[in-house]
């Protein structure tokens, strides 16, 4: 098992191929959240360090190396970028459990994943194509060109700080834009160490650059900033807001990836101990701390008493403790504030009239020490009309609720204000192309949940958020296009009118 040190590490940004400190020379704190001290300092940035940032992004962007830099070169460097994150997958992941307290094992694994993204859009960079147009005009040579949408301001939220922040540097890069990127205030460090990595690929100056602080400083300023051209966030709904009103305000090309409240269905018919599985890692895999958490179980009454049994029953053997023990299945929650929310979203539970089963509060086991554990936790009796069947927790608690008819499944699962995921539970291949249809969600398993690939897309409906990351289509997130026409006829005849 890896060891921490007593040591407090400071941090520097990197802004223009330089490591500097913020501008005003401010810093703050952040916590391991197993336990609960301060083990890193990183730059308070601010709207000075924004404007270098942005400038130095949109100078890469229009002139020097990376400007003139074929497609296929541009590919090359993301895949020397994988290669080098393959390489130190071990560092980057320890950084990121200290940061956010998630499990070894699952952050090794994202860190072990990530490059594959890289070496993927690295891959498509040269295969950007546009297209000759037939055309209903006589001498007239027509074809699209996609280029680069511009600056990206990539803002990251806490609990998969590089994963997260990959699906938007792997494409955008892949696509010729430069970034400057803000990862949130309680995971900075994973992301200032990737640009060591960065460094040492060869990346031109400017085309990557990093700012850290708090969300209503530095970030308001990123977003607002006139040199930015598209903004590409991920976190919560009331940030996507604000967010997506300042981009509506300068026109700035916008992608989402915000919350959820995912169903995961279970029909009688289904293998009930798969389902309890894929469950259990839906709702206490990272300690609920996934946007795809599938927090709502809807189950065929019939079923009900017996699934609950055998969730309960493979639930309460989740060992609980350091997230660096490879044997931990179920970590701290990431921040005081979210500690905190999911405390209240479980009294929210049980005032609502939801019947607590298991867990219910704060975890004192001895193996969680001075750490922010929430015990996992189980309502039944959850209806619609419940705020707990409606609000996402992002924490690792159950609602379970019941269904009879098959249609009532389809309205219960679509009745939230979110649509990012759902899982489906069934033998019955009609039903499984049924559900595909009438679940409104981004990312729909059946029989497996929390799945996600390089190759396929990854977004949400409703107040899920705009766009999707991932697979092919999330290069053209990071494109505008351009027709371009050639007249190669004669003079037109009347100049007064449309041609
Ligand atoms: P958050 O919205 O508080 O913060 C996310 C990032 O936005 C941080 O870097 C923060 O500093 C910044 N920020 C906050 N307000 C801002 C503003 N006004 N202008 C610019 N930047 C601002 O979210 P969080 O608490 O870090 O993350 C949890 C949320 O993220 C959950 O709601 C979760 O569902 C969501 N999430 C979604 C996905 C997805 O892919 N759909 C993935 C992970 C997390």
């Amino acid at each position: 098992m890896r060891q921490r040190d007593d040591q407090i590490h400071d941090f520097q940004v990197f802004i223009d191929g330089k490591w500097t400190p913020s501008a005003s020379g401010q810093t703050f704190e952040s916590q391991d959240p197993f336990t609960a001290k301060t083990w890193a300092r990183i730059p308070r940035c601010g709207a000075e360090d924004v404007d270098r940032a942005v400038t130095a992004a949109r100078t890469a962007l229009e002139s020097g190396p990376w400007a003139a830099m074929h497609p296929t070169q541009r590919g090359l460097l993301l895949r020397r970028l994988a290669d080098l994150i393959a390489r130190d997958a071990d560092h980057l992941a320890f950084t990121e459990v200290r940061d956010n307290g998630k499990l070894w094992a699952e952050m090794r694994g994202q860190c072990g994943y990530i490059p594959q993204w890289f070496h993927y859009f690295g891959g498509l960079a040269d295969k950007v194509e546009g297209a000759v147009l037939p055309i209903d005009k006589p001498d007239m040579f027509t074809y699209t060109r996609h280029e680069p949408v511009g600056v990206v301001a990539a803002i990251t939220p806490w609990n998969s700080p590089l994963l997260l922040l990959t699906w938007k540097m792997a494409p955008a890069l892949a696509a010729g834009c430069t970034m400057v990127i803000k990862p949130s205030e309680f995971t900075s460090a994973s992301t200032l160490e990737l640009m060591r990595l960065v460094e040492e690929a060869g990346f031109p100056s400017g085309v990557i650059n990093v700012v850290t602080g708090f969300g209503a400083e530095v970030g308001a300023a990123l977003v607002s900033h006139p040199g930015v051209d598209k903004i590409a966030f991920t976190g919560g709904e009331g940030s996507g807001r604000a967010i997506a009103k300042t981009a509506a305000d300068t026109f700035k090309r916008l992608t989402l990836e915000l919350g959820g409240k995912s169903a995961q269905v279970i029909f009688p018919d289904a293998k009930l101990e798969s389902a309890v599985r894929g469950v259990v890692s839906g709702i206490f895999a990272a300690s609920g701390q996934t946007c795809i958490a599938g927090s709502r179980v809807i189950v065929h009454e019939s079923v009900h008493d017996q699934f609950v049994e055998e969730f309960k029953k493979l639930a309460s053997t989740a060992r609980m403790g350091d997230p660096l023990d490879t044997a931990t299945q179920v970590g701290p929650v990431t921040t005081p504030p979210q500690f905190q929310r999911i405390l209240d979203c479980i009294d929210m539970a049980r005032t609502g009239g939801a019947t607590c089963v298991m867990g219910g509060g704060r975890a004192t086991r001895p193996e969680c020490g001075d750490g922010w554990f929430i015990e996992p936790t189980v309502f039944t009796g959850v209806t619609g009309d419940m705020a707990i069947a409606k609000t996402e927790v992002f924490g690792p608690v159950l609602s379970i609720m019941t269904f009879s008819e098959e249609e009532e499944a389809w309205r219960l699962a679509n009745d939230t204000p979110y649509g990012l995921a759902a899982g489906v539970w069934t033998q019955d291949q009609k039903r499984m192309f049924t559900a595909a249809k009438k679940l409104r969600a981004g990312m729909i398993w059946t029989n497996c949940y929390r799945t996600v690939s390089y190759m396929s897309p990854f977004g949400g409906f409703k107040a899920s958020g705009q766009g999707r990351e991932s697979g092919q289509e999330a290069i053209r997130e990071y494109l505008e296009t351009k027709a371009v026409w050639i007249d190669y006829g004669a003079e037109q005849a009347n100049p007064f009118v449309l041609r």
